[in-house]
């Protein structure tokens, strides 16, 4: 499939389009069926009940009870309310929050917040992969530590961190321990008793579903202060008149991304290491990211001699829609903190590529792909070396 603007979409890790079937499934919930969930009468109870619904399809498929799902206003929200929510409610026991260094900024950002706010964090490094060691958590862990807060799958690099190993240390130290699976969500199976996690979050336009709408699994008998006030929707942990088409879409995005995912995660491997295996053919191109613990339809690349963001803009130029690992800020390339920690210098983090599949892509795509990258590349490595004009 081809963009409207007959584009080939490479960013499925920034966002997915919704399933039509997701959305004609929402449609009802903005019309006829737009009742208050919170009212008593006949109206509100058909909007409880498809929440109650969604509640039930969530917690099947991340293998949780119906009630310790908490709809969001997205994954960002997520985080910040596990993060926050768990460190002021266990505030008496200690100040102290682990995480890593390669985070989402919804995580590092909401963690240097509480840092102003007088909380210790410690930032754990990972190795040449982005693999965080859990023997470094066991090792950070102290009788203060209030939280340890660690991603699933990298958004930049696709690397698969140890989760359930990481996760049963926190539990023989008795600490609670959040996972930021929005990645992964969808892509991957998700089991949170294997997994060995107190928290989780997922955010439904990661995998087909909505804007605006994420989950955080919150394991029963986890203390949290709930960080919008106003209302006892959510279980008292999130107020606000429900999105109930939002949730509706989400849960059911789930529900159809965790049926179709036996088909299609080995079609999307096979894609993903044809890409990958073109693109090194490329001179000074490198995999970032673990080369097998990776997530399946994550590529990504540092190209020596390159601006990431000049790639991206001759990729538009003819039709690929791609992003790099780094965050480009008022036209300040600042190098990814990722592909920092992961030891990469400044100049080849600012070389990164990185191209996510998904349902919309297929062999032509990969193979177009492989076609026009090659000669951006050589045309932009002249350009480089070309003696500046005066
Ligand atoms: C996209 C993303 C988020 C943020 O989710 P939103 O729903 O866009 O707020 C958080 N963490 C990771 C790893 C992500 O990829």
């Amino acid at each position: 499939m081809t963009l409207p603007n007959g584009a080939i979409y490479l960013d499925h890790a920034a966002t997915t389009p919704v399933d039509p079937r997701v959305i004609e499934r929402m449609l009802p919930y903005f019309s006829e069926r737009f009742g208050n969930p919170s009212s008593v009468y006949g109206l509100g109870r058909l909007s409880l009940a498809a929440i109650d619904e969604a509640h039930e399809l969530v917690a099947r498929s991340l293998g949780c009870r119906p009630t310790e799902i908490v709809f969001t206003g997205g994954g960002s929200e997520a985080d910040n309310l596990a993060i926050k929510g768990v460190a002021y409610a266990q505030r008496r026991r200690g100040n102290h929050i682990i995480t890593s260094a390669i985070e989402h900024h919804a995580v590092l950002h909401t963690c240097q917040r509480l840092e102003r706010e007088g909380y210790r964090v410690t930032y754990l490094p990972v190795d040449t992969y982005g693999q965080v060691d859990p023997a470094d958590v066991a090792a950070a862990i102290t009788d203060e530590t209030a939280l340890v807060t660690i991603m699933f799958a990298n958004n930049e690099v696709g690397t698969i961190q140890p989760i359930a190993e990481i996760g049963r240390i926190c539990r023989e130290r008795r600490v609670p321990f959040h996972c930021d699976a929005v990645q992964a969500g969808g892509a991957m199976e998700l089991n949170v008793v294997s997994l060995n996690v107190d928290m989780l979050s997922l955010s439904a336009h990661k995998f087909y579903g909505p804007k605006g709408v994420g989950v955080l699994y919150i394991r029963q008998g986890t203390r949290i202060q709930p960080q919008i006030l106003g209302g006892s929707q959510e279980r008292n942990r999130r107020a606000g008149t429900e999105n109930v088409p939002g949730i509706v879409g989400a849960a059911y995005a789930l529900d159809l991304a965790t049926r179709q995912r036996d088909s299609e995660t080995p079609r999307l491997m096979a894609l993903r290491d044809r890409l990958i295996e073109g693109v090194l053919t490329i001179p000074r191109a490198r995999l970032t990211g673990h080369p097998t613990r990776r997530l399946p339809n994550s590529a990504s690349f540092v190209i020596e001699g390159v601006e990431g963001e000049s790639m991206l803009l001759n990729l538009d130029l003819v039709g690929i829609a791609a992003s790099s690992g780094s965050a480009c800020t008022s036209g300040d390339i600042e190098p990814s903190h990722v592909l920092t920690a992961m030891g990469y210098s400044a100049s080849e983090a600012r070389g990164s590529l990185r191209l996510t599949l998904g349902h919309s892509n297929d062999e032509e795509d990969i193979q177009t792909t492989l076609q026009r990258l090659p000669e951006i590349v050589e045309r932009l490595r002249g350009l480089a070396t070309r003696p500046a004009l005066r």
